[in-house]
């Protein structure tokens, strides 16, 4: 059996594995212009921005990008552009600082009463405006001793009450990785909570799996998923079916979004993000401004553009709709809400 068909483990319904999605995703331009039916030669690519921050698209969700449309909002997210490369003042490669926080490999504690475990580097997508563009993931990398660390550091902190899987995608791990450390974090006392932060049950929703499932509903821990969307295009029957999975096992759905110019940054764009996030059965959470990484700035909108937008948002949606906008400032400890 060679790799290709050892990595295809088909399902009943011949859907391929979310392994085999992950491992074989679309990485080159061609094969997206191919797959998307756009022409090479009217797109502004970037070999430079791509050797920085590599395309890569899994099929699922480049299935959902509008084909011809070289404005696409889902395409547009994922593209690597000559804008990229342009230099902004205040745009950073580390634009929440979070090395400060970075106490111990592949944990950040900023904020009281929670840890943030950067689970994996990899991503099944990589989105042009992501604020850990630049991380350093191979210096995070949890191996056997670096997670006793952890589990150590979150022992002896009974102050923390919450553990926050975050990445890079935690969800590109494995089952069985993940079943060993949600089980011990279940036996520390004073945890409470889990929480999981990752695009994967949105670019590919085989993600969920009846296994992670189980594994979520049968810890002792309190558990939240937060996907990540940010267009109504990128909600598909698969995706609600992924959604429903999870809730059917208990686990709290949430999403948040990034405000987005060219891609979000409409009334009409955002009520139907919002909508279509709630029927897939995901509450809308937190909106977020731009963080402000390097070769991201082309996507800025302005906080007083953001906030009138807000308004107006909540004149179309009803209360519980309507996300939080905020932003992340280095060094406050919360999330900061722009006043609407
Ligand atoms: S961490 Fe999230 S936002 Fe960043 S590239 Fe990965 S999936 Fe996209």
């Amino acid at each position: 059996m060679n790799k290709d068909t050892q990595a295809l483990i088909l399902t009943q319904d011949t859907e391929p594995s979310w392994q085999y999605q992950l491992g074989h995703c679309i990485k080159d331009l061609e094969s997206l212009c191919k797959f998307t039916a756009l022409d090479i030669n009217k797109i502004a690519f970037s070999t430079k921005a791509h050797r920085e921050f590599q395309l890569k698209v899994p099929y699922a969700y480049a299935a959902r990008i509008q084909k011809g449309n070289y404005q696409d909002p889902l395409l547009l997210q994922v593209l690597p552009q000559t804008t990229e490369l342009e230099y902004y003042p205040g745009y950073s490669t580390d634009p929440l600082e979070e090395a400060d926080a970075n106490l111990l490999t592949g944990l950040i504690h900023k904020y009281k009463n929670r840890v943030l475990l950067t689970l994996s580097g990899a991503c099944a997508i990589n989105c042009r405006y992501c604020f850990r563009r630049h991380f350093p993931y191979s210096e995070n990398s949890i191996g056997a001793d670096q997670w006793l660390a952890i589990i150590d550091y979150i022992n002896a902190d009974s102050s923390i009450e919450e553990v926050i899987f975050s990445g890079g995608d935690p969800l590109a791990t494995s089952d069985k990785r993940l079943q060993k450390m949600i089980v011990q974090l279940g036996d520390i006392k004073h945890l409470q909570r889990l929480r999981i932060h990752t695009r994967l049950p949105v670019v590919i929703p085989k993600r969920i799996t009846e296994q992670l499932c189980e594994m979520l509903q049968s810890s002792p821990l309190q558990c939240l998923v937060v996907i990540h969307a940010n267009h109504a295009n990128e909600f598909d029957l698969d995706v609600q079916d992924a959604l429903s999975r999870l809730k059917q096992a208990q686990v709290t759905v949430l999403n948040q979004a990034v405000l987005l110019k060219g891609i979000n940054d409409t009334v009409i764009a955002q009520k139907a993000l919002h909508l279509a996030s709630f029927k897939a059965g995901a509450l809308p959470y937190y909106l977020f401004v731009l963080d402000k990484v390097q070769g991201a700035a082309h996507f800025n909108i302005e906080d007083q553009q953001a906030q009138t937008l807000m308004q107006k948002l909540q004149c179309v949606l009803p209360g519980y709709l309507v996300p939080k906008l905020a932003r992340e400032i280095p060094g406050k400890p919360h999330k900061t809400l722009l006043a609407i």
